[in-house]
């Protein structure tokens, strides 16, 4: 499958916002946007324009869809899929990326990042009531069980990534159960849970054009 192989710091410096690509060094000094908080590239300093509504959309949209790490094709599909759902396209966009197994792993705090939390599923070491998934896009429904399989459960990755798990910073669709490495799918996310600061609106006026 396709994939975005270039700098990630690259991407946040270009959002002027911290996307938190990169697991604990987001949170550390060495955090790229932190030390240089421009645009990249060789006028990346000298940007100063005001933008059309187009580049706002435009850059709204590119900004959630980087933070979730996904191409523009499964983007436009997610996209897509939530327009033909009941309720506010934006929200529902929304809260189906916050239904990806992926996304899910990755909040529960059983991998590090984003990233390795689609390697960690790709590679079959995440169940979903007790069936092996590898598919990192597989929607989860409410009362969903995630657990990690007992043959990968001694992986270094995993426990770093337990320890680290800030119990106050889980979100309120799902609850983690540190000594069994079990996660659930409590609820469908509404707005105001999701943890990202976005204008999805702008997302569905940028698609209506
Ligand atoms: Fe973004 Fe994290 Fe890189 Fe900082 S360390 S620029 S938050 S990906």
């Amino acid at each position: 499958m396709a994939r975005y192989t270039g700098s990630v710091c690259k991407l946040c410096r270009r959002e002027g916002e911290k996307l938190f690509l990169k697991g604990e060094r987001c949170f550390a000094a060495k955090c790229s946007f932190d030390r240089r908080n421009y645009a990249p590239g060789q006028h990346g300093q000298n940007r100063r324009f005001k933008q059309s509504n187009y580049g706002l959309q435009l850059r709204e949209k590119q900004k959630i869809r980087r933070t979730y790490g996904l191409l523009e094709k499964q983007f436009r599909n997610n996209y897509e899929k939530a327009e033909r759902e009941k309720g506010v396209t934006g929200e529902r966009m929304l809260m189906r990326l916050e239904s990806r197994l992926d996304v899910c792993v990755y909040r529960l705090g059983l991998a590090p990042s984003l990233k390795g939390a689609r390697q960690f599923v790709s590679h079959g070491h995440v169940t979903v009531n007790t069936r092996k998934v590898d598919i990192p896009s597989y929607m989860l429904r409410p009362g969903d069980k995630i657990q990690i399989r007992a043959q990968s459960r001694k992986m270094d990755i995993i426990h770093n990534s337990m320890q680290r798990v800030r119990e106050n910073r889980m979100v309120p669709y799902l609850s983690l159960d540190k000594a069994k490495m079990e996660g659930e799918f409590l609820s469908l996310p509404k707005r105001d849970e999701i943890p990202i600061t976005a204008r999805e609106q702008l997302v569905v006026e940028l698609y209506s054009r």
